[in-house]
């Protein structure tokens, strides 16, 4: 509902695609343009390096700890302002602590104290198919043992075991530094993102087709690394792969397009159509605990559900039909819960589950909604 006054315009305004939000998408668009190609000439036009001057002004050793601090600062504000909007909602409080402790630690000060001692850069809460680089083997024969190891166990053992346990949550909602501003920052923009059925279509192929990319990438690469000076050709497309991959996903896609496109397309453009973790832990969740129970009989169909999931997700189906239900795509940021004014919905890991939900042929036909 649009509040009296200037104010009420500009926040009515700036959250439901009006000009301040197209600004705002134009405003983020220069800022990633400066800095990503800040310092090089595109289509013969010399991109000034401004966040370089900035960031050697504060005495900061680059452009992207300049970045990573901006990044921090905005998890940080948007954080406290979630949390004092949900201050009543325990799991909001925990959750949105952890990510802004996780952003400000794993993803922001062991990175720049690595740098400081000149040790090869590495994120501790980013981990593979999302961190492609972590299994090319040209950063793993850099990095310490105890780095290397928590690297691979990290994304071959914890992410499918605690994915089975807690769902895709654990990791899109509590750890991820895209989910995280998402969650935070991207707060009054969660509504936005298109609830069509034509973008759960489109939503199922490309983030899968990133998934399977980024696994055929990270096999040629290492595939290439392995065979060596042998076969120069296969080693060429290896490159162009893993250059093409770079440019587009982790470039465009994740980089740029995901924040960018947060005053227009919501918050989880990235999460919902490209991440190819959130794929991974999208397949292990229907198999796992997490699922969204629905009381009986007590939903009065408001549609407030539907409208604050920032997956886009018809929770109101399910709440009418009295249907406990997981999807591949929820990330449990809770705010269906949180939101509903009957408390109709709730978040469990439960155990055992029905094995009829288990089969193959349902995960890929209709359940997969
Ligand atoms: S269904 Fe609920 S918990 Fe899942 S992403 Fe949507 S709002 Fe968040
Ligand atoms: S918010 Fe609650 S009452 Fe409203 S449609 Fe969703 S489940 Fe039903």
């Amino acid at each position: 509902m649009r509040q009296q006054g200037a104010a009420g315009w500009f926040k009515h305004d700036i959250t439901h695609r009006g000009v301040t939000a197209w600004a705002l998408t134009l405003a983020l668009a220069l800022f990633y343009l400066l800095l990503y190609y800040g310092g090089r000439t595109v289509a013969g036009v010399y991109i000034p390096d401004v966040w370089t001057y900035v960031s050697d002004g504060l005495g900061l050793p680059h452009k992207w700890t300049f970045y990573g601090l901006l990044y921090t600062l905005a998890i940080v504000i948007g954080g406290v302002y979630v949390m004092r909007k949900y201050s009543h909602n325990r799991y909001q409080l925990v959750r949105t602590s952890v990510v802004i402790f996780v952003q400000c630690t794993l993803a922001f000060a062991i990175p720049w104290i690595l740098a400081v001692f000149e040790q090869p850069e590495f994120y501790f809460s980013y981990l593979w198919p999302l961190q492609i680089e972590n299994f090319y083997p040209s950063n793993v024969v850099n990095q310490p043992l105890p780095i290397l190891l928590y690297s691979v166990l990290g994304s071959l053992v914890l992410v499918p075991i605690l994915g089975v346990l807690y769902g895709k949550r654990w990791y899109c909602s509590w750890v991820c530094g895209c989910g995280g501003l998402a969650n935070t920052a991207g707060e009054p923009f969660r509504h936005l993102g298109t609830k069509s059925m034509r973008s759960w279509r489109f939503e199922k192929w490309a983030v899968h087709l990133t998934l399977v990319i980024a696994l055929v990438v990270t096999a040629m690469v290492i595939a290439a690394w392995a065979v060596g000076d042998n076969y120069p050709q296969f080693e060429e497309t290896a490159a162009s792969m893993q250059s093409f991959y770079g440019f587009l996903v982790v470039t465009m896609l994740s980089g740029i397009i995901g924040v960018v496109a947060y005053p227009i397309g919501g918050t989880r453009v990235w999460c919902r159509f490209f991440c190819p973790m959130a794929a991974l832990l999208g397949l292990i969740q229907k198999f796992g605990r997490f699922r969204i129970t629905v009381k009986d009989d007590m939903c009065i169909s408001c549609g407030l559900c539907t409208k604050y999931c920032e997956m886009g997700i018809d929770v109101r189906a399910y709440a009418q039909n009295n249907e406990d239900f997981v999807r591949a795509s929820c990330v449990g940021c809770g705010l269906c819960a949180e939101v509903c004014p009957r408390g109709v919905l709730r978040l469990e890991n439960k155990t055992p589950r029905d094995p009829q939900e288990l089969t193959m042929s349902s995960l890929l036909s209709e359940s997969y909604r």
